[in-house]
């Protein structure tokens, strides 16, 4: 099925990096398309409290993330949620742009704002028990686990965030890490080591997830003596990070060994007139806040270019000058 419309600039994803894109495409007069193929937020749609939101000083991510969809459509950008691409041809001067649905979309730029998927801990047991007492999403899970023991493996802000925000249901949190030192900024592990719902089992591994219906218990390593031991929960939250979602842009696009791709400072890649956002960008923070900042440049780096094609460059004159930017606006 195709509209026969060519957007200005479409974006693939709708998490804070790709609807931020949409905003300042948006208000830069461009028509803009966003495909999200799960809910507006993306990964913080999945994350309780939010509370480094530069100007909200607690709000959650269900909410940010609409928000920020709302914001995005006010100035109009349409935003289509349920649109999983799943094939897509960068390379021409019109990208075309498929999804699982059968729809084909056309654009003169495209911003890739795919972000990223939560880590597995690839333990047997683990596939079986997923959305059975094994979750990737305190947010969306929970509520599930009111007066329960639970656990999080991981030592990182989301391990820390979430398990936090599991407190509200949970009668216990224990968070499991293959360390004694933690990622996690050290606010987030004051707070926790002072919520009397939160223990601590540390230089562990979880070697299996135990449970035929259900998860009922799991099976422990510490990685310095070697000592097993079996732990029963009602619940497991994975938070091991993620794995950037690339796997569609990698016949015009590099990524580096973990996947993510390298941009430069203008969000640009070495495919004229794609450019990249948020999380799937080899970036030092991967934070709300980066990510909005990301799509906001991306967005002005594909307006720039698209400005230079209307005045006849080609695609790769327009790219040249559009990420040189920088110093183009000093000169001038
Ligand atoms: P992360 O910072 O990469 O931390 C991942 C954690 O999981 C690390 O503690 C790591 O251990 C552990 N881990 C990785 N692979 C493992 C495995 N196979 N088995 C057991 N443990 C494993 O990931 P994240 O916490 O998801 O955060 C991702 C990014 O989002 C970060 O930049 C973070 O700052 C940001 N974030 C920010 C906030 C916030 O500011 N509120 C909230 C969530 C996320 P090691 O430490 O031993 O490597």
């Amino acid at each position: 099925m195709e509209d026969g419309k060519v957007w200005d600039v479409l974006i693939i994803g709708g998490g804070p990096a790709g609807l931020s894109a949409a905003l300042y495409a948006a208000r830069a007069l461009r028509s803009t398309l966003v495909l999200e193929a799960e809910m507006p937020g993306g990964q913080i749609a999945t994350t309780g409290d939010v509370e480094d939101y530069p100007g909200i000083i607690h709000t959650t991510g269900p909410e940010l993330s609409i928000m920020m969809q709302t914001h995005a459509e006010h100035f109009g950008a349409t935003v289509e949620i349920g649109e999983r691409v799943s094939n897509v041809d960068l390379n021409g001067e019109t990208k075309i742009v498929q999804t699982e649905s059968g729809k084909t979309y056309h654009a003169r730029t495209v911003i890739v704002a795919t972000g990223a998927a939560p880590r597995t801990l690839g333990v047997p047991g683990e596939d079986l028990l997923r959305g059975r007492g094994v979750s990737y999403c305190a947010v969306c899970d929970g509520p599930f686990f009111r007066d329960r023991h639970v656990a999080v493996a991981g030592g990182g802000d989301a391990a820390f965030d979430e398990g936090l925000y599991l407190t509200k249901y949970a009668s216990k949190v224990t968070i499991i890490h293959r360390r004694d030192e933690f990622r996690a900024q050290k606010i987030l592990v004051d707070r926790a080591k002072r919520n009397p719902k939160i223990d601590f089992i540390l230089d562990t591994v979880i070697d299996r997830i135990n449970g035929s219906d259900r998860l009922e218990s799991i099976l422990m390593r510490n990685v310095k003596t070697g000592v097993t031991e079996t732990l029963e929960l009602g619940g497991l939250f994975v938070y091991i990070g993620s794995e950037p979602n690339t796997s569609l842009f990698t016949s015009c696009i590099t990524v580096d060994r973990a996947g993510f791709i390298d941009t430069d400072e203008n969000m640009a890649t070495e495919c004229d007139g794609v450019f990249v956002a948020g999380d799937v960008r080899r970036n030092p923070l991967k934070q709300v806040v980066t990510a909005g900042a990301d799509g906001s440049i991306a967005a002005l780096t594909a307006d720039k270019y698209l400005d230079l094609l209307e005045e006849g460059d080609t695609p790769d004159e327009a790219e040249a000058i559009a990420t040189s930017k920088a110093t183009w606006k000093t000169e001038y």
